[in-house]
């Protein structure tokens, strides 16, 4: 049995390894060519895009063998279980009964998320201050990457510890069934989150500005009433505090809905670019697409439970003593632990799925974005501009991209664009 999750864990990292090494090739064998599809950027900009890919990868590749040994070190080399133990006791914790003890589970809980996931941090450091650095893309500080990890830790904990809490009374309350009410808490969290998410939390990370009135406001806004979308603003977020990489994205639900537009974007695109890319948004929430995901996660969420629940199941036969945790205790905080760290064995295998359904999504709002402008030419120049800008591999390999990607890649959004 151990070796099966051990062999799962092997699987998935060959798994990785073998697509990073697709697109590995393909990006060399790219190198030095005189052409660039569709002429989309300069040959000269081309190579670089390529360069960053290749340091990407080869950044990806090694955390990844990093990441399995460690994960491996945890989940079988005993490593899980003591932290788990070390983080019960430094908070003086018993018996599972009574909100107190719960709340100080979920204490330690978030605790040994912190400890395990210590060691991923100069890798993150890296990523941002060499590797996005060398492209000229890292805008950041250390001191606001500092303040921003220690937000994401309090928010962590004022969110997270309460909805753990939750579940783990539900458990001990309902320890046939906990696993439905589990998924109906979690369900509506999702939902709140969807409301509270660009309200509460992004501010947090970010300025948020209402574009200020002249014509481009006046653009996009008659924009938004040509296709039934009334929004009272359009807002600019100051990504360029942190990176130099360009987006727009659209959040929310119903009367919470929000158009973002990344200032550095509004700075790269012309009025009529950002006129399309407003309009390829907007067709993201008239094809239904935020309700449809929200579906899907619904699904993958069930099924989640599902397995939680199975597993809580066989903590009889001695299940997590696969791992080294003793045969008695408080179960549901070993599975919690384990299934946090055992979960992506699993979705791993789902991701191309999803990513499928959401480049689907992708054409759909091209296509919107096309019929409402008339033409698909501001839409092509506005992607050719952002993939010049973000260095964006123009070519990866088909089934590095068909797994990975939830956009389609330029070439083939331009082509259905100009069907
Ligand atoms: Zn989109």
């Amino acid at each position: 049995m151990r070796m099966i999750f051990i062999g799962l864990l092997l699987g998935k990292m060959g798994t990785q390894l073998w697509l990073a090494w697709l697109n590995r090739r393909a990006a060399w064998a790219q190198k030095g060519a005189k052409a660039v599809p569709f002429g989309i950027m300069t040959p000269e900009r081309y190579e670089r895009s390529l360069d960053y890919t290749l340091a990407k990868n080869a950044f990806g590749s090694w955390e990844l063998v990093y990441d399995g040994l460690w994960t491996g070190l945890l989940l079988f080399g005993g490593v899980l279980p003591w932290v788990a133990m070390e983080a019960a006791q430094l908070l003086g914790l018993g018996v599972m009964e009574g909100w107190g003890s719960l709340l100080g589970y979920s204490l330690a809980f978030a605790l040994c998320g912190i400890v395990t996931g210590l060691p991923s941090l100069p890798w993150e450091w890296w990523a941002q201050f060499r590797l996005e650095a060398k492209f000229g893309f890292n805008k950041s500080t250390l001191k606001l990457w500092i303040i921003d990890k220690l937000k994401g830790f309090v928010l962590g904990l004022v969110i997270g510890c309460p909805l753990i809490a939750v579940l783990f009374k539900l458990y001990l309350s309902f320890p046939e069934h906990w696993y439905l009410g589990g998924f109906a808490v979690l369900a509506g969290f999702q939902l709140l989150m969807l409301v509270i998410y660009p309200l509460w939390i992004m501010p947090l990370f970010n300025t948020f500005k209402p574009l200020a009135a002249g014509v481009l406001r006046d653009r996009l806004m008659a924009l938004a009433q040509r296709t039934q979308f009334p929004v009272e603003d359009i807002h600019i977020m100051d990504g360029s505090r942190r990176s130099g990489h360009s987006n727009a994205f659209f959040t929310g639900l119903g009367r919470w809905r929000r158009i973002v537009l990344f200032d550095t974007l509004v700075e790269q695109l012309s009025e009529e670019q950002l006129e399309a890319v407003l309009a390829h948004e907007i067709g993201h929430y008239k094809r239904g697409h935020v309700l449809k995901r929200l579906l899907v996660g619904f699904g993958t969420l069930a099924i989640g439970f599902g397995a939680l629940g199975w597993l809580l199941n066989q903590a009889h036969t001695g299940f997590f003593s696969l791992f080294g945790f003793p045969k008695n205790g408080p179960m549901i905080y070993y599975a919690f632990l384990v299934l946090s760290l055992l979960s992506e064995i699993f979705t791993f295998w789902i991701t191309p799925l999803l990513n499928r359904q959401s480049r689907s999504h992708e054409y759909e709002a091209d296509a919107f974005a096309k019929k409402a402008m008339g033409s698909s030419a501001p839409l092509v120049g506005a992607l050719h501009i952002l993939h010049e800008k973000n260095l964006s591999q123009l070519m990866p390999h088909p089934i590095f991209s068909g797994f990975y990607y939830s956009h389609p890649t330029l070439v083939e959004r331009q082509k259905a664009l100009e069907l």
